[in-house]
């Protein structure tokens, strides 16, 4: 399964599995924004850091995503303020604006090549979803001083899309988009030149004991610190996490490149967008203008046969001026949901750091775990614990049935979706 995102990077470095026996600070399972980030963010404080990745850099999510950007978690900022109270909230929304200001300053700092664009759109599919924004954008305002929303009405709205499918739009000038493999392969360079090791081909089997001793088939790390990024991919590493996430599988296409008159009549400010769906359709130009589509997921193990024609499906809905474009390339990743999709992070006997949940927010959210869990591991954890505190509850049914009932409720909500 070729993704665009793998034809288009520059040839990724190439890291040794594990063997024999090794000694770090820091052992950290999973080489994504969350584990790279933390790698770095901590090598970057004096730590001795140890990276093992089952597969490659970037195999999981990081290489395969939207490579959208945005502002806050994924819950309104009002139903957050009234679940947890103004402090909470405040203290959430600015860490999630620091979160984007984080990816952008790595890009930065490092110097990463990933087509970093700016602005964000967010389209209602009802039109009675349009006060609900409009609302939005007036509360950021008011109790955040947030400037960078603008709500663009029906009669504006090809202003900003080429299509007839939507009733308004939340327009976020401060969100951003990348190329998402680029930009892991970035963090990647930046943590070995750091002084991180990086090993490639290391499953983690397992672990135990303080200092806590990781195994892989071939090797084993001894550390102060254990660090999970494994997000949706962490299947039963770690039981007392089990129920808490839930991953799904969700898909993208990218078309052949378009004309720059075609692109930008599709995406005129050139933005990352996304639709109020329960399922969402997001999509994006990537830097030789094929439109790259995220549309459709799944609940089980494994992938549509013809994840091409699934995802098109939905792209057609928002863009049937694009029924006679080939479609080049489609792909699919895995990712972890929490059941209010707020991130699930936490402490385990002391030294076990889980970093994970993201429900989709996981660009900016994973990255700024990294820089979290960092300064936590050095002593300040306030902010981590706001984090850790975030109450995510058990998917219902528990462990083992939890894939039946959840399954059961997100194909009932996809479906209302469609009436
Ligand atoms: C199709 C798709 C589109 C998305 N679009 C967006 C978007 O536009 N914007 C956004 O913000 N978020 C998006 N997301 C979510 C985002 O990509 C993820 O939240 C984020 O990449 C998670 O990063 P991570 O490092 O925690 O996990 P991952 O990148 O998934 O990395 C986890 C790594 O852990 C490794 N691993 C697992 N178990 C072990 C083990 N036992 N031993 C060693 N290694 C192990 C895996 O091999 C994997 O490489 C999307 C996700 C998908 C799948």
């Amino acid at each position: 399964m070729a993704s665009y995102y793998a034809a288009s990077s520059p040839a990724a470095p190439k890291f040794n599995e594990l063997s024999g026996s090794e000694v770090a600070d820091v052992c950290i399972v999973g080489a994504g924004y969350t584990g790279l980030s933390s790698a770095l963010h901590l090598a970057k404080r004096g730590y001795k850091v140890i990276v093992l990745e089952a597969e490659t850099v970037a195999f999981g999510a990081s290489g395969r995503n939207g490579g959208h950007v945005g502002t806050g978690l994924n819950m309104d900022q009002d139903d957050i303020e009234s679940k947890f109270g103004h402090e909470i909230a405040q203290s959430l929304w600015n860490m999630g604006l620091e979160a984007v200001s984080t990816v952008k300053n790595l890009i930065l700092d490092y110097g990463i090549d990933c087509d970093l664009k700016h602005g964000g759109i967010h389209f209602a599919h009802k039109p009675g979803y349009c006060k609900g924004i409009e609302k939005e954008i007036e509360f950021l305002n008011k109790r955040y001083n947030f400037n960078d929303m603008e709500y663009i009405p029906r009669n504006r709205i090809n202003e900003i899309i080429g299509s007839d499918s939507y009733y308004g739009a939340q327009w976020n000038k401060a969100s951003l988009h990348l190329h998402p493999l680029k930009y892991a392969l970035g963090l990647a360079k930046a943590a070995v030149d750091a002084g991180v090791t990086i090993y490639e081909h290391s499953r983690v089997q397992g672990y135990s004991g303080t200092p806590v001793v990781v195994k892989t088939t071939n090797g084993q790390v001894t550390a102060n610190e254990l660090v999970l990024a494994c997000n949706g991919y962490i299947e039963d590493l770690e039981p007392k996490i089990n129920g808490y996430i839930m991953p799904i599988n969700n898909f993208i296409l990218a078309t052949e490149p378009l004309t720059p008159e075609l692109a930008a009549s599709l995406i005129p400010k050139d933005t990352a967008m996304e639709d109020s769906r329960f399922v969402i359709n997001y999509w994006k130009l990537s830097g030789d203008n094929r439109l790259i589509f995220g549309g459709g997921e799944n609940y089980r193990r494994g992938f549509p046969s013809n994840i091409k024609s699934f995802v098109q499906h939905y792209m057609l809905k928002v863009y049937p001026q694009l029924v006679n474009t080939q479609i080049d390339y489609g792909w699919g990743g895995t990712l972890a949901i929490t059941l209010n999709r707020l991130p699930h992070f936490g402490r385990i006997n002391g030294n076990i750091w889980h970093l994970h949940g993201y429900s989709g927010h996981g660009v900016p959210t994973a990255t700024f775990a990294g820089k979290l869990v960092a300064e936590a591991i050095s002593g300040k954890h306030e902010r981590f614990d706001i984090m850790a505190n975030l109450p995510t509850g058990k998917f219902p049914g528990g462990t083992l049935l939890r894939w039946p009932g959840m399954v059961a409720g997100m194909l009932y909500y996809a479906m209302r979706d469609r009436f």
